[in-house]
């Protein structure tokens, strides 16, 4: 027997996990655990909190939380245990996948098992907390989950969440601190544009100086900063003054991370009835490309442009799938690559 006979027991080893992360925290395997339950603004015009199936946002409470995590800590337990028997000392590789799965295959269409077993693989280094806006949490709360967290798994590195920017920049520069110090290290922030105008028509509930303001606040307290930009966004009418005032939002809040995500209508979106309608048009990818100049030839910063998305589909060559740009989670490093 690999595991104990109480495997089973969705109670003690399952918990529950959001729809989205971000690319990156995918790509190094991060645990996921779900502090709130969707977004609590939902009324962005590009995405109307589509990714949430525009479900209502809900807090959870943290003893919800911890029991999560007492999950994800059992099921780690577990495999680790289920290691030892097999003869790799603890180690979790695919040949102990592959012995677990062989003796117990329901477990492969298990959410939580695939989870904890791909970031014990990975070495269990980052976890993310979802969804699209934990530091709406009280503080007092959040540090207690922070804390049990990194009490549960010494071996995080790396914790990381969704926040937004008119939240961030609400709370003061003692709690941001605290929670750095109670193991947040990084926040990823949806800007998608710096310009007023943008903003406003996309109903974004930010503004420019808000958006400077909460990610110096983040930088003060020692937070790395992942920004989101949609290239595209202005569509035709708007794409020079999106790019000028992106670059310049950029440059005055120095994040660690740009990160680009091209415009895409989506439908059951606003925005998309907007395209259909005809009163927005999109621009070619060319023009895109003639903005995203404009961006980088503004950008004043020290840090990582990245095109981590499939999304960012500028071709060098269609036929053999070969990008203009390179899509790791690294980029390019600013000023040197510029
Ligand atoms: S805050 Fe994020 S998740 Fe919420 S509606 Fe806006 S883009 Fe969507």
């Amino acid at each position: 027997m690999l595991f104990g006979n109480d495997i089973h027991k969705v109670d003690t080893y399952s918990f529950e996990v959001g729809p989205i992360r971000p690319p990156s925290e995918g790509g190094s395997y991060s645990l996921l655990i779900r502090a709130t339950r969707n977004c609590p603004w939902n009324r962005c015009r590009f995405c109307y909190g589509t990714p949430y199936n525009r479900q209502k946002f809900q807090l959870r409470t943290v003893d919800e939380i911890k029991r999560d995590i007492d999950a994800a800590k059992a099921l780690a337990d577990q495999i680790r245990a289920a290691s030892w028997r097999l003869g790799s000392a603890g180690n979790v590789n695919s040949l102990v996948g592959g012995a677990i799965l062989q003796s117990y295959p329901w477990l492969s269409g298990d959410h939580s098992f695939s989870l904890v077993f791909n970031w014990l693989h990975a070495g269990a280094k980052t976890a993310f907390l979802q969804d699209a806006n934990s530091l709406i949490m009280p503080t007092g709360d959040l540090l207690q989950v922070l804390r049990y967290l990194k009490e549960t798994f010494p071996t995080l590195e790396r914790i990381t969440s969704y926040a937004r920017a008119k939240t961030l920049a609400k709370k003061t520069q003692d709690e941001l601190s605290e929670l750095r110090r109670a193991g947040l290290t990084r926040l990823h922030v949806g800007l998608e544009t710096g310009d007023d105008e943008v903003l406003k028509y996309v109903e974004k509930g930010v503004t420019a100086a808000e958006h400077i303001q909460a990610g110096r606040k983040a930088k003060e307290a020692g937070l790395e900063l992942s920004e989101y930009v949609m290239p595209g966004l202005g569509g035709k009418a708007m794409w020079e003054q999106h790019a000028r005032g992106t670059a310049r939002v950029l440059s005055e809040t120095g994040p660690d991370f740009v990160r680009l995500r091209p415009f895409i209508p989506r439908p059951g979106t606003p925005m998309y009835d907007d395209y259909k309608k005809g009163d927005f048009e999109l621009t070619s990818p060319h023009e895109r490309l003639r903005e995203l100049r404009i961006l980088i030839q503004d950008l004043n910063m020290t840090g990582r442009v990245c095109f981590d998305h499939m999304m960012n589909s500028w071709y060098r060559d269609r036929a053999r799938r070969e990008h203009l740009f390179k899509q790791d989670y690294e980029g390019y490093s600013f000023p040197e690559d510029k």
